[in-house]
This record gives C-alpha cells, structure tokens and sequence, in this order.
C-alpha cells in the first residue's frame, strides 16, 4: 500500500506535492500491485515535509531541504509577524534582529535542521528551490508488534531530484530498492527483517546504491524520546 500526507491542498509547509509522487511511483510499480509477489507486505509512504506527519514505513518518500531558508531582510518587517516565526521553529534556531536598522530574524544554522517550517508564518525566509529542495528515501521502519518492537527508517538515499511531474529519478531508486528485496528476501521477511539478516553493507552492495558517511542516520537521543511498545505513554 502506498501512503501520502496532505500536501498542497491542505497544509502549509509542503516541499512537494506528495500525492503527485505517490500517483508517479504507483504507476511505476503498477505490475506490482496487481500481482502481489512481495516478500511480504510492502508499506510506502511519501511525506512532503522532514517533521510532521507521515515517514514510517518499509520505504518513505520525504522531502529533504539541504540549506537554511535565505532570509530578505527588507520584507521581513512588512510580512512577518516576529514571535509567530521564533516560535514556529522546532529546535529554537530563529532570534529576532535587527538588520540594517530594521527589525528582522536571523538563523542559527548550526541549529537549523532545514525542516521548512518558518516559511509560512514568513513567506521572506525562502528555503524552497528547485537547487536545494530534494527527496531523500529512507527504509526499514515498521510498527511494532505482538512478536516485535517497531523499527525506525534509515536513510539510504539523498539528493534526489524533486522532479514534478512524474519525479523518475526517486522511481528508478524505489523500484531498484523493492526488486532487489523481491529476488533476494526470504518469504514473509519484511524489508527491515531482510536488511537486519543480510546487514547494511550488503544492502548498499545489492541496491548499488551509493554510501556516503551521511546515510542511515542513528541519532542516539531517540532511544529516549520514541515509544517501542503500541502503548500511548504520557
Ligand atoms: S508531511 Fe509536512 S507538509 Fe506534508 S502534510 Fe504533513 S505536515 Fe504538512
Ligand atoms: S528551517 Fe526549520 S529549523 Fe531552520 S530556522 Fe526555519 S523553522 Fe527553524
């Protein structure tokens, strides 16, 4: 099954139109769906932001900015309400400024996390760009169980070109990323399962996929703040 989050119609801070990809990569693995020869079951998801809703799943589709929003002093002032933008930002990276003698925002970019989300309470901190705006593709998350603990997506694509309309170059990566696990995971083995038995240097080596030191992502703080278990904790 393929998942998407709401997108251009209905939220504010979209990279990319997620039901756009999710049409794209349908199409590309329609043989797929109809004859159901996975390994197992096969969740995909696209999320059109890095912080919000959507992103856990055998494989995710998710917007990556790669800069800090580029800020127009000038405009600021006229458009933004300032405290709505310091408080928009989820890792307190914005502090007000003033600039050339004007009020303005400015960015700790060793502390931005390039997620996009002042952008709309500040349509002047631009961050969006067809240069800078790419699709990453992580793998291996899944929801826990009564046997399991979930697992979390790793990233094992980055830089992909947000391609509108038809986004070929994330296809051709999901596709090889999917065929790869059909001819080589053992039956009813997830995709997390398989790549945990063959290890993470063999998965780069069967995809052909290259690795860089920025791929698959352990932040150790995890451990502490995400629930292993289906309860809701308070
Ligand atoms: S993934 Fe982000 S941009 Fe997309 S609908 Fe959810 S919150 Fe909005
Ligand atoms: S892009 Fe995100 S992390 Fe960076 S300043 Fe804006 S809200 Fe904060």
């Amino acid at each position: 099954m393929v998942a998407h989050t709401q997108g251009w119609l209905h939220c504010d801070i979209p990279g990319t139109d997620a039901s756009g990809v999710v049409k794209s990569m349908m199409d590309a693995l329609y043989e797929d769906f109809k004859a159901e020869e996975m390994p197992n079951r096969v969740h995909l998801s696209t999320s059109c932001c890095e912080i919000n809703c959507g992103g856990q799943a055998d494989l995710a589709v998710i917007v990556q900015h790669t800069k800090p929003p580029t800020i127009n002093h000038d405009l600021v002032a006229n458009v933004c309400e300032r405290p709505t933008v310091v408080a928009r930002c989820p890792v307190a990276a914005i502090r007000p400024a003033l600039v050339n003698g004007k009020p303005s925002l400015e960015v700790d970019e060793k502390k931005c996390i390039c997620c996009g989300a002042c952008y709309p309470p500040c349509p002047p901190m631009q961050i969006n760009d067809p240069e800078h705006s790419k699709l990453a593709i992580w793998v291996g998350g899944k929801n826990s169980n009564a046997r399991g603990k979930p697992t979390f997506v790793k990233l094992v694509a980055s830089g992909l070109p947000n391609n509108a309309p038809r986004w070929p170059e994330v296809n051709a990566v999901v596709k090889n990323i999917l065929m790869t696990y059909k001819a080589d995971a053992r039956p009813w083995e997830r995709l997390a399962d398989w790549i945990d038995r063959i290890g993470w240097p063999r998965f780069f080596e069967k995809t052909g996929l290259p690795f860089t030191k920025y791929l698959i992502d352990d932040w150790r703080g995890s451990r502490a703040t995400l629930n292993s278990s289906n309860h809701v904790r308070f």
